[in-house]
């Protein structure tokens, strides 16, 4: 029988034996570029960061990549460590993690020919689409000194304090070039045979083994799964697998998708652990612990992959950045409380790939623990926040719990604002979660909640702090004919239920008008997931074939629907999504037939459909519907009326800009003004 208090995760929770170490629990933080890795000055922000994590009780961490030699780097002046003036910094890392009673290795990470900077070495020289620099090929020699730099990294981690390392063997960087032939076109010792590519990671293990000693934990990072053409094969991967065992590997971690495949592996539309199939194929193949990683966001799923014996461990990188707590959550029986990572990147990936510190768009405490905190208020006071949309929940969240006394208005009958519509979006499912989370959020602080209330200036009277998060209003262009029946807003689209037809026109190429065209020309699979997904994006469900995609191509699975995707600029649509998603998103829509024009002007729209104009020609485009996605203006109406009653409003959010709005500025918005209230 059940004893009552029996954890539901108890697979998660369980210690796994090293031998010379344990982990408390099988949640490994997987590595992830924060960009305070490559300033000494930083290395303080980056030790709060990890500390905080190590005390939510994550089993293992692993850092940022470190490269152990320049022409390792990822970009000019990236971190690396090649001597021991570099060893320092980290010292502050190790510490703070060991404090907390955590364990931390760090990674090293060598980018080949994924770096971006004119020193770029490689197996040989090929370029990558993702870089414009060309690799210079390394002769034998230049491998054998590759392979001693990555040594005395390894020695001067330890030096450092680390646990252990992680070799970065996957995703397309410098050792998983030289195990393919797709990168490797050597004809010594190291390339041609499947044997010779991977003699790289061979040696780098046992040297690395010799020199750090048994007891340092040496995970590696395998590409199970390169998807691109040409990659390795199932056969190629099993042996490497038993190779790195073989060498001295403790723990072998899965690596999924090279950074230049047209696949997403990590996107909030992959289900949910949807390639912990492969790692499952993996742990077949060898002894020692094997972790299975991407799209792994809950204790739920987590402890299923591990209960079905899938792996031994779970990567989650991203879902520790939206909540340090995560296990200690986990552990208390309270998953319901945790802070989901929702996979959009926006925060994460998005700002590395930008060169921004990174941070994450549900928490932005991530990465800024030093500098975004707060306690108790020195005074409570009653504060009315008006609008439940992301910034009215996050700014009434913190604030009650400094202590004010807080009433929480929505003229809806449901929290959530705008994202009640995103949710609603095929692949952006994950956007329940945080209306999840702030319904547990809300309530344990002790919000009072008024919903399908539209607070008037009068209501708000006899607060002593207001705040407007009132949000946007679609905006409404001046084009002819926009009063027609078969003129739509998203809003009528997705909250209304409205009834669209089989040719759809939509106005505004931005984040919502690519939304509304996922929306209406998704078809939906009778197959389960990941096969579904598999099947979508043609990938081998069995994972043989090489790269995992070769000879397997894309399912058209659509609506149907004829759509259109117009704008009037003429740059190339979707400019401003993600840079790590909106390749997907056009991708997407190009795939399953949406005609994208752009450069248009909108002449009108009668019963012959939207009239345009593209250059010099004019077109009708007969459609059945003309969806409006032109775009936000600010809601502020209670502004006004406020002011007039002598008060002084503060506006966050859409209400405060709605230029350039997203929910990561509006959560940062109503957290920051909450700690300073
Ligand atoms: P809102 O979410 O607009 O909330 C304002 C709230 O105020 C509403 O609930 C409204 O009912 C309430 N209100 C207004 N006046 C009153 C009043 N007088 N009394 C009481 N209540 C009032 N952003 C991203 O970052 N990533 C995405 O992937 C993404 N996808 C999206 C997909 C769709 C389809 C849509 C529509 C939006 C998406 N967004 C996305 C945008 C994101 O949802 C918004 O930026 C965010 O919701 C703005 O938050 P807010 O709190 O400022 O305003
Ligand atoms: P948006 O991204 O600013 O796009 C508005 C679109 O409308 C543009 O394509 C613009 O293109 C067009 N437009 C603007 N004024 C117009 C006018 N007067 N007449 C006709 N067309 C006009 O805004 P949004 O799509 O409403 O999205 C709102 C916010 O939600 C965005 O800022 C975005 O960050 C966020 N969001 C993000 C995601 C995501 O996946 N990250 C998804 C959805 C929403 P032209 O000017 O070229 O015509
Ligand atoms: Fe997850 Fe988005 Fe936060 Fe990145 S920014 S950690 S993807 S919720």
């Amino acid at each position: 029988m059940d004893q009552p208090n029996a954890t539901p995760y108890p697979h998660l929770l369980e210690p796994l034996d090293l031998g010379f170490t344990q982990l408390a629990n099988r949640v490994l933080m997987g590595s992830m570029h924060t960009g305070l890795e490559d300033r000494r000055w930083h290395y303080d922000k980056l030790a709060a960061y990890f500390a905080e994590r190590a005390r939510g009780g994550t089993g293992l961490m692993v850092t940022g990549g470190i490269a152990p030699s320049i022409r390792g780097w990822l970009a000019p002046f990236a971190s690396c460590m090649v001597g021991r003036f570099q060893v320092a910094p980290h010292r502050k890392v190790t510490r703070a993690v060991h404090a907390e009673g955590g364990k931390i290795c760090m990674q090293i990470l060598h980018a080949g020919r994924y770096g971006y900077h004119p020193l770029v070495v490689a197996p040989s020289a090929l370029k990558s689409p993702i870089s414009p620099f060309k690799p210079r090929a390394l002769s034998t020699a230049g491998v054998e000194k590759e392979i001693q730099k990555f040594v005395r990294c390894a020695v001067l981690s330890r030096e450092a304090g680390y646990d252990g390392i992680e070799i970065m063997g996957s995703e397309g960087y410098f050792i998983n070039e030289f195990m393919s032939p797709r990168t490797n076109r050597r004809t010594d010792q190291y390339g041609g045979s499947a044997e010779n590519r991977r003699r790289l990671a061979e040696e780098i293990i046992t040297r690395t083994r010799e020199a750090v000693g048994l007891d340092y934990i040496l995970i590696f990072r395998l590409s199970l799964m390169d998807l691109v053409d040409g990659g390795c094969n199932w056969d190629e991967i099993a042996r490497s697998a038993r190779a790195v065992e073989a060498a001295g590997a403790t723990i072998i971690n899965s690596g999924i998708g090279w950074h230049e495949a047209r696949i997403p592996t990590i996107a909030t539309m992959v289900p949910r652990g949807g390639f912990a199939g492969v790692t499952a194929k993996l742990r077949q193949e060898v002894d020692l612990p094997v972790v299975a990683t991407n799209r792994i966001n809950t204790p739920e799923v987590a402890e299923q992959i591990l209960a079905r014996g899938q792996a031994d461990m779970v990567s989650m990188a991203r879902p520790l950045l939206a909540d340090s707590d995560f296990v200690a959550k986990a552990s208390a029986g309270r998953p319901e409380t945790i802070n989901t990572c929702i996979a959009c990147n926006q925060a994460c990936l998005d700002h590395t790939f930008k060169a921004k510190r990174a941070t994450c768009l549900v928490n932005p405490r991530a990465c800024h623990e030093t500098e975004l905190s707060w306690g108790p208020a020195s005074t409570a006071k009653r504060v009315a926040v008006v609008g439940a949309g992301p910034a009215g929940m996050a700014c009434a969240s913190v604030a009650a719990e400094r202590g004010h006394q807080v009433t929480l208005f929505d003229a809806d009958a449901a929290i959530g604002g705008q994202f009640n519509m995103a949710r609603l979006i095929p692949g952006k499912e994950e956007f329940n979660e945080t209306l999840r989370y702030f319904t547990h959020r809300l309530e344990s602080a002790g919000v009072e909640l008024r919903l399908g209330t539209r607070a008037g200036a009068g209501d708000l009277k006899d607060y002593e702090e207001v705040i407007l998060a009132t949000g946007v209003y679609p905006r409404t262009p001046a084009i002819p004919g926009l009063d027609h029946a078969k003129v739509l807003s998203y809003v009528d689209v997705l909250r209304g239920g409205a009834e669209v037809g089989q040719r759809v026109a939509i106005i505004g190429a931005g984040g919502i008008g690519f939304d509304v065209a996922e929306f209406l020309g998704h078809g939906g699979s009778e197959e389960e997931e990941p096969t579904a997904f598999f099947r979508h994006w043609g990938i081998d469900p069995g994972f043989e074939v090489r790269g995992s995609v070769e000879g397997f191509s894309r399912a058209a699975d659509g609506s149907g629907r004829q759509l259109f995707l117009l704008q009037r600029s003429t740059g190339k649509h979707g400019a401003g999504l993600g840079k790590t998603t909106g390749w997907i998103h056009r991708l997407e829509l190009r795939h399953r037939g949406v005609e994208m024009i752009g450069g248009c002007s909108y002449l009108g729209i009668d019963d012959r459909g939207l009239e345009i104009q593209v250059s010099e020609e004019t077109r009708i485009l007969d459609v059945d519907n003309v969806v409006v996605c032109a775009g936000q203006e600010v809601n502020d109406h209670l502004a006004g009326p406020l002011r007039d009653l002598g008060m002084d409003p503060h506006v966050i959010g859409g209400a405060r800009l709605a230029a350039e709005l997203d929910a990561k500025r509006a959560i940062r918005d109503g957290i920051e003004l909450a700690a300073r209230l």
